[in-house]
């Protein structure tokens, strides 16, 4: 079918065709352009997320602000920035002019321009708060660069250094399991910014470089290699390690992991060499690693104790639906089952059945890299525990991502979870509460999954559930499941309802908030 032009907004739109809080996709020039009326006021942004280039138009309006379909990001309408991760690019703004019974979009807004003395006189406010003189940022992943980020944002002038044990610089970390491993994804996708940015921005990187030790008190760390940093404020974001297992027989070079870039380049060149893999684990990573490498066509076969994948997060509903996708591609499951042993290209299950094997993948879980802040006295316990300003026990520290340990607002209850897009809006929070704005981390928790081509979108966070509401149909791909304790939503999971996800995390906002 042809696909239909969209509406030139430069020739104008009639008022009454636009109702308050409505959104309209049009375009100006080559443009794809949102046009909102919010009351007496009208907004033109771009339509396109600048994440993963989610179509705004099919998300939500929340005051002044749309948020992305895809991965929840969302934009200030007026200025076009983006508030809060995974997106961190602003979208371009017009200029919308009113006349008569018409509005017409006009020219894009150059805010570099019209905001010069605005961030001027942000600059000169910001050197008279009293900000910490420096701030180190232990860990170079979503957490630690999102921090980063927004410091300089924020108009943080004084000196940024990253430290990360990682070899590369910041990089999108889900993207390893997915379209990355599977061949889809170039390495030109990977980086969260160019090289040039750390340096533009005076973010002083430093890779390939551990963290050995930090002092609260004399509020300094020291690198494995000796060299001592002081710090005003300091942000710990080591994230998560996988658990390594010991698996009798198998040799080192059979054994793979998938945290880093280097992990996920690994699995690539094994899966050139070897055709027959087994993945030990039925979680997310690992059920995306299988979907990848079967586009790889490697024989995939998932061995893991759990009765149906996913189980233990989104019940045996969407396990089932996840496991017949992977089958329909021909992953072969063997469940309620573990390795017992491997004997060269032969791997022999507890149950005595034996699989050939080229090559593993374990994924038996992570642990969060709580060292560094074990040892400096800061309390742990399932990770660093912070307030609702993510600031540690130890004052001047704060911690973010994986490895914090926080009260979530919505459920009252303590967290500890390993989401890309709450690892990144701690870090964006931390960031702002270094710089003494006092912003509570009260976001509901969100995480998506994507398998073969269908994704799965999470909010909220369901330890244990007693009711689970199916709206929709699982088979076709479009439903929503709610998973309840008490007559309280705790979480819904959706399959192409992207709406209602964005809707459900909105509620659980409001309902952390009063
Ligand atoms: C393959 C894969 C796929 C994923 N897919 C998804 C997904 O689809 N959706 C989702 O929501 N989540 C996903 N996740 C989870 C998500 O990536 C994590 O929750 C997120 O990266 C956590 O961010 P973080 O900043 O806490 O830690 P990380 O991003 O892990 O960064 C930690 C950093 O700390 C550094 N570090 C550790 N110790 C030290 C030290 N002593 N000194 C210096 N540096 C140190 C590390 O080198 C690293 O740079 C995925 C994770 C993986 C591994």
């Amino acid at each position: 079918m042809p696909k239909r032009a969209l509406k030139d907004f430069t020739k104008g739109v009639p008022i009454k065709s636009l109702r308050d809080g409505e959104m309209l996709g049009g375009q100006v020039g080559k443009d794809k352009v949102l046009l909102v009326c919010r009351g007496e006021d009208f907004f033109a942004v771009g339509s396109e997320c600048t994440h993963y280039h989610g179509d705004l138009t099919q998300g939500l309006l929340v005051g002044d602000e749309v948020r992305c379909p895809l991965h929840h990001a969302c934009f200030d309408l007026r200025t076009g920035e983006a508030l809060r991760a995974p997106a961190f690019d602003p979208i371009p703004c017009w200029r919308v002019e009113r006349i008569d019974d018409k509005v017409f979009v006009r020219d894009k807004i150059d805010f570099d321009k019209t905001n010069a003395s605005d961030r001027e006189q942000k600059q000169s406010d910001n050197a008279a708060t009293n900000h910490p003189s420096s701030v180190v940022i232990i860990g170079g992943g979503a957490s630690g660069f999102s921090a980063a980020e927004m410091l300089r944002r924020k108009g943080y002038s004084g000196h940024i250094t990253m430290v990360s044990a990682d070899k590369t610089a910041p990089y999108d970390r889900p993207n390893l399991s997915k379209d990355y491993l599977s061949g889809d994804a170039p390495d030109e996708w990977m980086p969260l910014r160019p090289r040039n940015f750390y340096k533009q921005h005076k973010i002083e990187l430093m890779l390939n470089m551990r963290v050995a030790s930090i002092d609260g008190k004399k509020r300094t760390i020291t690198l494995e290699k000796g060299k001592m940093l002081e710090y005003g404020a300091l942000l710990l974001a080591t994230g998560a390690e996988p658990i390594k297992l010991a698996l009798t027989g198998a040799t080192k070079s059979q054994v793979m992991y998938l945290r880093s870039y280097a992990d996920s380049k690994a699995i690539i060149q094994k899966a050139r060499a070897g055709k027959r893999v087994i993945i030990l684990g039925a979680s997310f990573i690992e059920l995306e690693v299988a979907a990848s490498l079967r586009t790889r066509k490697v024989n995939v076969h998932v061995v893991a104790p759990d009765h149906e994948p996913l189980e233990r997060v989104l019940g045996p509903q969407i396990g089932k639906f996840v496991r017949d996708l992977h089958e329909s591609h021909g992953v072969a499951f063997h469940l309620g089952e573990t390795i017992a042993q491997v004997k060269g290209r032969k791997a022999v299950l507890k149950s005595g059945k034996t699989l050939d094997v080229d090559f593993l993948v374990l994924g038996v879980g992570v642990k969060p890299s709580t060292k560094l802040a074990e040892d400096a006295g800061l309390k742990v316990d399932n990770g660093v525990l912070v307030n609702e300003y993510l600031e540690s026990s130890e004052p001047g520290i704060f911690a973010a991502g994986d490895i914090a340990n926080w009260r979530d607002a919505y459920s009252g209850e303590r967290l500890r979870i390993e989401h890309w897009v709450v690892a990144e809006r701690q870090g964006q929070v931390a960031a702002k509460n270094i710089l003494g704005l006092r912003e509570r981390y009260d976001l509901a928790p969100f995480f998506w999954t994507a398998q073969f081509g269908v994704e799965i979108r999470y909010v909220g966070h369901a330890k244990k559930w007693s009711a689970v509401k199916i709206d929709g149909n699982l088979k076709s791909k479009k439903c929503a499941v709610t998973f309840r304790r008490s007559r309280r939503t705790l979480a819904v999971a959706t399959v192409n309802r992207d709406l209602k996800s964005l809707e459900v995390e909105r509620e659980m906002e409001i309902a952390s908030r009063t």
